[in-house]
């Protein structure tokens, strides 16, 4: 098979695989075999660049990105939906639309999901563009983010769809990926999210596609507009543009009359918590086009739909105390502990209180009666305190001046929402909490010792911080509940291994807060040695790409403490690596410090190479040519629109050989 070809099938084969796995959940092959055709495709692609194409599902993994958001005007304008509270609200509306239009009225009824409206356009089956709903006449063009959602066909199925049409929807943050979502964050020390709707309308405008493809959004369709469509109902629309490849919700039902209506309000209103988003009510829409037509639109909705909006669960309960959790990073969390009440099918004992601005703000006490809601999030929260049954005798809560774990006095900084107990090395949920971090999977990933193990260990007084961990003793934790020979034995080996995790890994396991994974790893490339990062000053740190003033403020703090210092010797006697190994560090240097590159066409080593190359060197690769381009590097076949603006730029274009000479 020629290249082409061999690119078009495969292309075609990826997206048949996506929509399986993605939209219907019902996957042919395993994730194993999908990734091997993937890469298969990518090799391919980087091989033959003439046949890329910007709709490639290789490319769902983003890596554009996007400075400002270019602003575009709505061709058809995106309305709101007017609400109704009540089932009166919603009779009165439907009768009114009985009256105003002949004949008999069917109804679609559709949930109303929470997430971020957006607009997608589609030319000749292809996914063209992404627009945000923004104040309605104009949004702003995410198309780069968008592309990463995998639920978003990149090319339709069938031959049935209009030349070019705009297919509308919502952008959700399912419960899980965003449960998972905030696990991260919190890992890194970072305040989780608040709630998934925004979060998905805040993955919309970051700027780096790549870190948009990490998040798993979810996007459901539910209105096609355009001209001359060739459809009579909206029930017609949904399922055409489902078998067009769309996730189209199957929740959405026909009602024949208002009675119907209602029972669909009434099952959704108990059975919504089942589904894995959000959704805030549910939306009717008359179901014949030419109906909708003659209704119209007022000022800022259709006349023919109306969105029903579900009572937010609320339950009161008694407040009986307040008690504080300290995390690992020593950030101080309150904990309203309740009076045992039914909720959204479960029983809510405890509900977190955020921190003391909250309390403040809704004026929290112990022994109020508070209103308790189930939102976004999986753990309720307090909404508000029925101030008529209060105390009139009681006063306002006293935060927390000591932790509650070790007493030290508690700080909070300038501009943070959170205390923290500073006594790093001295406050037990810190010292086993941060002993967990260091060897779970993502740090030294420890084999036979887990999260329990540690706190055992710890409250006998075996350890005291991670660097103890590698003077432990077989014959020390024998005696230990449930520890058998083999265990005992596989726990010191799989402390042994961890000495062979590399630098990047170890520096995350430290703990530093604001340090995760990817500051990390930026961090090891960048300074090399545990030793430089020591010693480095805050202005050098910050200086680093993406490395803000709170991270470096973090990490100087970090090796201000001598008994950080200390634990950080001590791992480097037992033997860990501290250090970029010699191997990876022999294909690096700063020889490029500072230099931009843009890379264009074909070469003779991958493109992929040619870019680690640069990286690797200290250099920068973007995928635009702009006044901060240092160098083009150009391979045959460089596309001319590159050539002429790297010309009308001035911008040296060089050679693969030009380039290899300077990095050699
Ligand atoms: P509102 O923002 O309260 O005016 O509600 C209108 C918004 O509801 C629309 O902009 C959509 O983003 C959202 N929405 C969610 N589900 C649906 C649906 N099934 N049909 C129409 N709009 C919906
Ligand atoms: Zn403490």
């Amino acid at each position: 098979m020629k290249a082409e070809e061999k690119i078009k099938s495969l292309r075609d084969e990826l997206n048949r695989h996506n929509h399986l796995y993605y939209v219907l959940d019902k996957p042919e092959i395993s994730d194993y075999e999908f990734d091997k055709k993937l890469k298969e495709l990518q090799e391919l692609e980087e091989k033959y660049p003439e046949f890329q194409d910007e709709n490639s599902p290789t490319l769902r993994v983003g890596g554009a990105v996007t400075k400002n958001f270019a602003t575009v005007v709505h061709e058809h304008r995106m309305y709101s939906l007017d609400n109704s509270y009540s089932k009166e609200d919603l009779e009165n509306w439907e009768k009114r639309i009985r009256k105003q239009v002949d004949g008999e009225v069917n109804y679609t009824c559709e949930l109303k999901y929470d997430g971020a409206s957006i607009s997608l356009t589609y030319e000749n089956g292809e996914f063209k563009q992404a627009v945000t709903r923004g104040d309605g006449f104009k949004g702003d063009d995410v198309t780069n983010n968008v592309r990463t959602i995998r639920s978003i066909p990149l090319r339709l199925k069938g031959n049935d769809h209009p030349e070019k049409f705009e297919i509308r929807g919502e952008i959700v943050l399912p419960y899980e990926g965003f449960a998972h979502l905030n696990a991260a964050r919190v890992e890194a020390g970072e305040e989780p999210y608040a709630n998934p709707r925004n979060t998905a309308s805040g993955s919309l405008k970051l700027q780096d596609s790549g870190e948009v493809a990490k998040r798993p959004l979810d996007c459901l369709l539910y209105n096609l507009t355009g001209n001359n469509l060739g459809i009579k109902t909206q029930y017609e629309s949904l399922e055409k543009a489902r078998s067009w490849g769309f996730k189209v919700p199957n929740e959405a039902k026909l009602a024949k009359n208002l009675e119907e209506v209602l029972q669909f309000v009434n099952f959704w209103d108990v059975h919504r918590h089942d589904l894995p988003y959000e959704t805030d009510g549910v939306v009717v829409k008359v179901n014949d086009l030419h109906q909708q037509e003659e209704l119209g639109y007022t000022a800022k909705s259709p006349r023919w739909a109306m969105a029903y909006k579900f009572k937010t669960e609320q339950v009161s309960t008694h407040l009986n105390k307040i008690t504080y959790q300290v995390g690992r990073t020593g950030a101080i969390t309150p904990v309203a502990n309740l009076e045992p009440v039914q909720l959204g099918g479960t029983v809510v004992k405890r509900a977190s209180l955020h921190n003391a601005d909250q309390i403040e703000k809704l004026d929290i006490r112990e022994g109020d009666e508070v209103y308790v809601e189930k939102g976004g999030e999986i753990i309720p929260k307090i909404i508000g305190v029925n101030f008529k049954s209060r105390d009139p005798k009681s006063n306002p809560t006293q935060y927390i001046s000591h932790c509650p774990e070790c007493g030290t006095q508690l700080v909070r900084k300038e501009g943070e929402a959170q205390h923290y107990c500073p006594n790093f090395n001295g406050c037990p949920p810190q010292i086993i909490g941060r002993i967990q971090h260091f060897i779970s999977r993502k740090a030294m990933d420890i084999e036979g010792l887990g999260g329990e193990t540690v706190a055992l260990l710890v409250n006998e007084g075996l350890i005291g911080n991670y660097a103890d961990l590698y003077e432990l003793k077989k014959e020390q934790i024998l005696p230990l509940e449930r520890m058998a020979e083999k265990s005992a034995e596989n726990l010191i080996q799989g402390i042994e291994n961890s000495k062979e995790i590399p630098f990047e890994r170890v520096l995350f396991a430290l703990g530093i807060r604001y340090v995760g994974e990817t500051v990390a790893k930026k961090l090891a490339k960048q300074f090399k040695t545990i030793d430089a990062i020591e010693q480095v000053s805050q202005e050098e740190l910050e200086k680093v790409d993406e490395i803000g003033e709170r991270i470096a403020e973090s990490v100087v703090e970090f090796f201000a403490s001598g008994e950080n210092v200390e634990n950080v010797n001590r791992l480097k006697e037992y033997g860990l690596q501290l250090e970029i190994s010699a191997e990876k560090l022999a294909n690096q240097s700063n020889k490029l410090d500072g230099q931009t590159f843009v890379v264009s066409g074909v070469f003779e080593m991958s493109r992929n190479d040619l870019k680690k190359l640069i990286e690797d060197n200290g250099g920068k690769v973007s995928g635009s040519i702009s006044s901060k381009t240092s160098y083009v590097v150009a391979g045959e076949n460089m596309g001319p629109s590159k050539l002429a603006k790297a010309e009308s730029l001035g911008i040296p274009i060089i050679s693969e050989k030009e380039f290899l000479k300077k990095v050699e």
